[in-house]
């Protein structure tokens, strides 16, 4: 009889974490395969923050989003999108009852860490031509070695005309790649620790092997392999060496996204972090349109390094446009903003069994037991976070529990493990209640992550909830 007492206080007292297959319907684990299919396709599309503007563009025109530009008159209903220098994208609902209580802002970002080009990148050396990198975001450099890589990005020539690169990703495109050492020679390169066997200079990924040839003989000039490259670039696209100089061109990893296990529970793909959300934010918004909420969906670009630039979440236009909407509305910019809501939708690490002794289990988010919300992100005792206030995640966990969303907290690892940050405390700083909610992921900014499709549905599942109520 004790042991039972135990048993039921334990019940009402103790929380306990649950998984997918412990809390979703038979129904609902079926449509979590089918929810995942659309993701994919968008993770195929859209590899650049680019790619994904535009994709994400041709998603809202389906649903008759308009482009919006500052100063223009709204009104109750309407749908709009505003394309920030093709890198970054801000869509928004004016919903029934306008804008008085605030928006509901759901905020991501689609760049990821990836090998630019330098803005002089052809070399030759050793009979094999390559292309110089700098690499954008917080990579593992060993990660990045002999995997198979694509080319893309834009080439804006001087009279404004923007070329589209994409070379690796269709059947019978060539890859390109980055070379790495024989184990037979790796001693000395053995011997040095991981952060510094492999350097950033040394990203130079190879992209031709043989010289122009001028009447079936090799040609009499120098750098004849290069000039191979450049006459290849001049045939696809019609750009020169100097035209690099006003180019976005990187190298991501050119394998389509894959099913991974017996059972496809999870997907392996180049750049969850952050197109998740992004996809699950944007999907939530579309089917939340007709509602009594506004609601605004943020694809913010740079996030990787930092949040800078005119693109990045610490420009002010999230701001403008609120404001810009505010008064034409009638209603007052600076109120509307503190009525405004934020998830700041980013990806979050899942604790990863193999490599127990960085995350503190207990407070980690579990592959396939929901959404992750981390109240704080940041390193070094908390510093460089938004750290949410609780009222506001009382309120998000009454809204995650009104639709049955399947959630949990995460914490990105141990204390002093390492840290990391996102775009939360750039929007709460304009006065915004904002917390950090996102899917958790396996082997983070690795040319291949790892996700799982409970966790996707669910974060679709909880930025449908926080728009509809
Ligand atoms: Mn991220
Ligand atoms: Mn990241």
């Amino acid at each position: 009889m004790e042991n039972s007492k135990a048993k039921e206080l334990q019940e009402k007292l103790f929380y306990k974490k649950k998984s997918a297959f412990e809390a979703m319907s038979e129904n609902e684990l079926d449509e979590v395969m089918e929810y995942a299919k659309g993701y994919s396709i968008y993770l195929d599309t859209a590899k650049t923050e680019r790619e994904a503007v535009d994709y994400s563009v041709d998603m809202l025109k389906a649903y008759g989003f308009e482009p919006y530009v500052l100063g223009m008159p709204v009104y109750p209903g309407d749908r709009f999108y505003h394309v920030n220098r093709n890198k970054s994208l801000i869509a928004f609902v004016i919903g029934s009852e306008g804008v008085e209580d605030g928006f509901k802002i759901l905020a991501a970002h689609v760049d990821s860490p990836r090998l630019d080009l330098k803005q002089h990148p052809i070399y030759e050396d050793g009979g094999f031509a390559y292309a110089k990198t700098h690499y954008y975001g917080g990579i593992r450099k060993y990660q990045w070695a002999t995997v198979p890589l694509a080319l893309h990005g834009v080439v804006v020539l001087k009279n404004g005309e923007e070329i589209k690169v994409n070379i690796g990703e269709n059947e019978g495109d060539p890859v390109f790649c980055i070379t790495d050492l024989l184990p037979h020679l790796a001693k000395d390169q053995n011997a040095k620790t991981l952060a510094t066997a492999f350097s950033g200079e040394g990203l130079n990924v190879l992209v031709c092997a043989s010289p122009f040839m001028e009447d079936g003989k090799v040609c009499d000039v120098d750098e004849k392999i290069k000039l191979n490259v450049l006459l290849e670039l001049y045939r696809l696209y019609g750009i020169t060496e100097e035209d690099f100089i006003s180019a976005e061109l990187c190298f991501v990893p050119s394998a389509k996204c894959m099913d991974i296990g017996f059972d496809r529970a999870l997907i392996g793909a180049y750049g969850h972090d952050d197109r998740v959300c992004a996809y699950s934010e944007l999907t939530a918004m579309i089917e939340n349109l007709d509602g009594k909420n506004s609601i605004m969906c943020i694809l913010a670009d740079k996030e990787e390094t930092g949040s800078d630039g005119a693109t990045g979440m610490q420009c002010r236009l999230m701001v403008d446009i609120i404001d810009s909407v505010s008064k034409v509305l009638g209603a007052d910019g600076a109120a509307v903003r503190a009525r405004s809501k934020c998830l700041s939708a980013d990806v979050a690490a899942t604790f990863d069994p193999c490599y127990p002794e960085v995350f503190e289990k207990r407070n980690s988010a579990i592959a396939s037991c929901g959404v992750a919300l981390a109240k704080y992100t940041g390193s070094g005792g908390k510093y460089g976070t938004n750290d949410c206030h609780a009222e506001f995640i009382a309120e998000i966990r009454e809204i995650f529990e009104k639709d049955n969303v399947l959630w949990q907290t995460a914490e990105m690892g141990k204390v002093d493990a390492g840290g990391g940050g996102t775009v939360a405390k750039y929007i709460s700083r304009y006065n915004i209640d904002t917390v950090d909610v996102g899917v958790p992921v396996l082997s983070m900014h690795a040319p291949f992550e790892v996700i799982s499709k409970y966790d996707l549905y669910s974060a679709h599942k909880a930025f449908c909830a926080f728009c509809k109520y």
